[in-house]
Order: structure tokens, then sequence, then C-alpha cells
């Protein structure tokens, strides 16, 4: 089964009649914008795996020309499989299309620095108005003694014979997507072009030291349970000038006993005596933003729902605010006393079909809670 039925020229931007290399431009491009390293976009994997699948069908004359003629279901019907991609390793497909240039590093063994994850945990009122926090974390930073080359200052440092100072080596390689010339990392120098004799004494030799570092991280409103929060280039340094890494800050929105969170709206419970949802009553129901006065008419039901809008949580990155979705829950005594017994026996001796006949709204107000 192919995973998406979108008109692959649409997916890749290029018109009907685009050329081989206009498709692989446009490939190339998608490629590095919905990098899950690059891209903030929620959905980017799913759409990368759709911009995969229309790259391999439109990159091949034959498929492309089955597609042409008669579509997603020409290809089914061809044998057409997209290829399946663990995305835990995405990173080695990058490279494998593109070498280690594709972010145009490239170079003397330059390489983007790794990313660094962090977490903190947040409470879900701090979630709906946005908050603030320390994030500590071990970072590589260049190395201050040997200005990040390794080498113990006053030192030599020598043009490595595998690669002859490139840092580069050249391998051929066969995939899916056919042979291609990849060009990969010297092993014998890691990639620097350069040997060392004397390894630095303040980082052995690996150019980089570990650094404790906390970073203030701003947390929008309206953040749910899970999301991460990229601090562009605060990662761990490059190596010989590569761009650093990110943090990706994930955020744990801890769970609020009085709150159910759904999306942006929130639901709670309030608890009724069976004497106040029969008589009507006032009472304090907490919000994200504080105490509210609810007054609930005489005859309330368990189960009615009363929304208060614009008390749920902020949209993220957006406009407007949920809701919060009070459902009722009535209370039924559980002990009695010989003298309650005996006045609700009285009750139920006085009461008769019309006590508990329903008014016109009832139903109306039921289903709020299903909306
Ligand atoms: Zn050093
Ligand atoms: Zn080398």
């Amino acid at each position: 089964m192919a995973t998406t039925e979108r008109d692959y020229y649409e997916l890749l931007g290029v018109p009907r009649n685009a050329s081989a290399d206009e498709i692989k431009r446009a490939f190339r491009r998608l490629a590095r914008e919905l990098h899950p390293d690059v891209s903030r976009e929620p959905d980017s994997e799913q759409r990368f795996r759709e911009v995969v699948e229309a790259y391999e069908v439109l990159s091949n004359s034959e498929r492309r020309e089955l597609y042409d003629r008669f579509g997603h279901a020409g290809l089914r019907s061809g044998g057409f499989q997209p290829g399946s991609f663990d995305f835990g390793s995405l990173s080695d497909l990058f490279s494998a299309f593109f070498g280690d240039d594709l972010f145009g590093v490239g170079g003397r063994g330059r390489a983007r620095g790794a990313d660094i994850a962090a977490r903190v945990e947040i409470e879900l009122t701090e979630a709906a108005g946005g908050t603030k926090r320390d994030v500590p974390f071990e970072v590589a930073v260049p190395c201050e003694r040997c200005d990040g080359k390794g080498a113990e200052p006053g030192t030599p440092i020598t043009t490595c014979a595998t690669c002859g100072g490139n840092g580069r080596v050249q391998q051929v390689s066969r995939s899916v997507f056919g042979e291609f010339v990849r060009t990969g990392t010297c092993p014998t120098c890691s990639g620097s072009g350069t040997l060392i004799e004397q390894p630095c004494e303040q980082c052995g030799g690996a150019g980089r030291v570990i650094e404790q570092r906390t970073l203030e991280v701003e947390i929008p409103a309206g953040i749910h349970d899970g999301q991460r929060i990229r601090l562009s280039g605060e990662g761990h340094t490059g190596t010989l000038g590569g761009r650093a890494g990110d943090v990706y800050v994930e955020v744990h929105v801890r769970p609020d006993e009085r709150f159910v969170r759904e999306g942006n709206d929130v639901y709670t419970t309030v608890d009724l005596t069976l004497t106040q949802a029969a008589l009507g009553t006032t009472v304090t129901v907490p919000t994200l933003t504080g105490d509210v006065e609810l007054t609930f008419d005489p005859g309330t039901q368990p189960g009615e729902t009363r929304v208060l809008r614009g008390r749920g949580l902020p949209v993220l990155q957006g406009f407007g605010r949920g809701s919060q979705r009070v459902l009722v829950n009535v209370v039924v005594p559980r002990r009695l006393t010989e003298e309650q017994r005996r006045l609700l026996e009285q009750f139920e001796d006085l009461a008769d079909a019309e006590t508990y006949e329903a008014g016109e709204s009832f139903f109306d107000k039921l289903k709020s809670a299903f909306r």
C-alpha cells in the first residue's frame, strides 16, 4: 500500500513535465527542509515519507510513466511498493543520499556538533500561562588550551597519509535507490585530515571539553506534554569549525488531579449533594486561572455539563483558548441517621411523577456533554 494518495508532482512541487534534474533538485531541497534535525514541524517525518515516495516514483522513468498514465492505481497494479524506512536511521539514509555534505558543511573533517536532549517538568497551570525554566545540561565546547586542535601547544600536527589531509575518503555502495558514490570520513584521522603527536593535556586530544551550562528556556503557553523546544546552536560544538548542534528540551506537563486535558480543553467534575442538586446552589470551581463561582439551578441532574468558554489552554502559537467543561456529579448519602432516613421516607411519600419530570431543556443540556 502506498503511504499517500497525494499527487507526486504536487508533493515535490514540480510541473508534470519536469526534467529528471528538476525532480532531483526539488527532492534535495525538500529533504533538507524536512530533515527531523532541522524541521520544527511535527508532521515532518510523515511529509518526508511522502516526499521520498514521490521521489522513488518520479526518479524512475518506468514508474513515472506508469504513474503518469494510470496514477496511484497503476503503480499498485504494477507491483510498486514504496520503501519502508526505519526513521531511527534517518540520518543514515540522508548521508546515503547526500554524503555528509547535506547541510553544506563538508570540507576537511568539519562536522556539525551533536544535539543534546534535555527534559523539564512543568505544571498544567504553567502550561496554560507559559513559563520559564532553567535547564542545566552538559555540553562539549572547544578546548581553550589547544584552540580546539587537540595538540599540546607547541607540538607538531602532521598531515594524514590515508586521506592526504582531505579528511574524507570515497566509498561506493548500493541501496534500494541504486548505486552511488558516498564520501565518508577518513578512518585514520577521523576526518580532521591531521595527526597529532602529543595530545593536549587539557582535552586529551579531543579538542573539546565538557562544560556545565544552564539556559533559561521560555516555555510557550499552550504547550502539550511531550513537545520539544529547540534551542538552535546550543548543542555540542562541531569539529573544525562545524556549526554546533541543537538542544532539544522535551517538556513534560505534570498531570493535575483537578483537570483532565484534552487538546486545549480541560474537563473537571463538580460534586453536588443530593439536596444541593435538588434545591440549587452556588459552588466554587477551580479553573486554570483561579477559582470561579458557579450557580446551579434547582433540579440540576448528574451528567449535566457547564461549558466555561475561554477557560481552557491557549492555542500554541495561535489565537484563542479552549474551554473548560464542568461535569456535574451528584453524590448520594451513604449513611443516614434514623431522623434523616425518616425525613427521606417522608419526602418519598410526598413525591410523585411530576417531582421527577424532566424540563424541556434537559436533553439539550445533556447533549452538550458529548459535544
Ligand atoms: Zn585541548
Ligand atoms: Zn585522514
